[in-house]
């Protein structure tokens, strides 16, 4: 294995109802300005390559040139219409290793080329599933959930992976990781294995990348790309498993239509059965919907069996693994501030928290910061609407 059998970035993109979603927009984006700079840095001229899976999806490539792919690969099939895993999977390892793709890609680089460099997927539920499946199958490594991504020159020492010597990986993606709600960052890497003894490559170095954290750029209709039709090979056993139908199921709790969320966290723990109430009150003045953090999702506390099936249920979650909402006002209560919260929520117009921790990550992210129990602060807000109510309908 060599440097020059890897090449570019692939980013697997994301689409519904005709629509690419923001996530893999996002992803171009980062892809763009880290490939800029990579390029500068290294003389070459790797690319930002969008691969696109589904059916009728012919007008969306130019939407992700626009966006900053330099390339795109569509394979546009009846049987991508709807995502099926095993399908997914096997066509996107195929675009991963197809060597003709590469030479549309960057003639230059094809003839050595085995696999893209760095591979991206969106860390939502299909990312999430996809990811994991395509790098089993390209037997490499995946760090999920990141939100920080550096390109860089590091000196490793490590038993296994040198043989206990000193070696520069080259070109190493540093994936960094929000962990224990943010309080930790822990920095991922994928390398081969240059131990003579047990020499195995591990590309691509792959992620999955938490929506919200990445710029979109701004898109330039002006953009000249390469777009790449890729007719996917399949086998009758991969075709067992047939979509009849396919319906969308909304959810029963309403963000859209309230200009306020009130939302709380494992912060409500000293008394969650008031504090939950409070919360209620306080939502009812601003006419809000109630949002939870996922914590609260898996039920921690013992309330009461309204409360439970009310408030602490899946639909509520506001963050990567549930809603993202943008309000006018979106109030976190009892909230630390973990990124993967915050880009269900940092769209929102005007944010304020209530918590007695003022180092809490959720202060950089708020406009009002309020320090203090909410059992404490709660019942003021509350007091001060219904005053500021009697004064508007005076
Ligand atoms: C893959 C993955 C996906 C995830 N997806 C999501 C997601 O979609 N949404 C999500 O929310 N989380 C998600 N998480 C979890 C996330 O990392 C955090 O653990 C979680 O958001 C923290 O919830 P919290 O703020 O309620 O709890 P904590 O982090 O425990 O914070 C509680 C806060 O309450 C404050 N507090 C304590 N007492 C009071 C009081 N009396 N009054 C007011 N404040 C008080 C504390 O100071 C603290 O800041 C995910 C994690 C992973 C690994």
């Amino acid at each position: 294995m060599t440097d020059g059998d890897y090449r570019h970035v692939y980013i697997i993109v994301e689409h519904e109802e005709g629509k690419i979603l923001q996530v893999s927009l996002e992803m171009i984006g980062e892809a763009r300005r880290m490939m800029d700079d990579f390029n500068k840095k290294y003389s070459s001229k790797e690319k930002v390559v969008a691969v696109l899976l589904g059916y009728n999806v012919k007008e969306l490539p130019n939407v992700l040139i626009q966006h900053g792919a330099d390339a795109v690969v569509c394979a546009d099939n009846p049987e991508l219409n709807h995502l099926r895993n095993t399908i997914y999977t096997k066509v996107i390892a195929q675009i991963a290793q197809d060597r003709e793709i590469a030479s549309k890609i960057e003639l230059e680089y094809a003839q050595q080329f085995k696999r893209p460099r760095y591979m991206f997927f969106g860390a939502d539920s299909i990312g999430r599933h996809l990811s994991a499946t395509v790098m089993a199958q390209l037997e490499s490594g995946l760090a999920s959930d990141i939100n920080k991504l550096v390109v860089a020159d590091l000196q490793i020492t490590h038993q296994n992976k040198t043989g206990g010597k000193p070696l520069t990986y080259e070109k190493t993606l540093e994936m960094y990781r929000p962990d224990f709600s943010g309080f930790l960052w822990t920095t991922i890497l994928c390398l081969d294995n240059k131990n003579p003894a047990m020499q195995k490559d591990y590309h691509p170095q792959a992620c999955s990348i938490i929506p919200g954290v990445f710029e979109v750029i701004h898109p330039d209709s002006t953009r000249q790309g390469t777009i790449i039709e890729y007719t996917p090979k399949f086998d009758e056993q991969d075709l067992r498993v047939k979509i009849i139908d396919r319906k969308i199921i909304k959810s029963e709790i309403d963000f859209d239509s309230h200009k306020a969320v009130v939302s709380f966290g494992r912060g409500v723990k000293d008394s969650p059965e008031q504090n939950i109430k409070l919360i209620e009150e306080l939502a009812s003045e601003l006419d809000a919907q109630i949002g939870i953090t996922l914590p609260l999702s898996k039920r921690p506390f013992s309330v009461s069996q309204t409360v439970d099936s009310t408030y602490l249920i899946p639909d509520r979650v506001i963050g990567i693994s549930g809603r993202k909402v943008s309000p006018k006002v979106y109030m976190a209560i009892g909230i630390s501030g973990a990124m993967q919260h915050i880009s269900g929520m940092r769209d929102s117009e005007f944010i304020v928290a209530i918590n007695p921790d003022e180092n809490a990550s959720i202060r950089d992210e708020c406009d009002v910061f309020v320090k203090g129990r909410m059992e404490d602060v709660i019942p003021i807000f509350i007091e001060e609407i219904r005053k500021q109510k009697q004064v508007v309908q005076a």
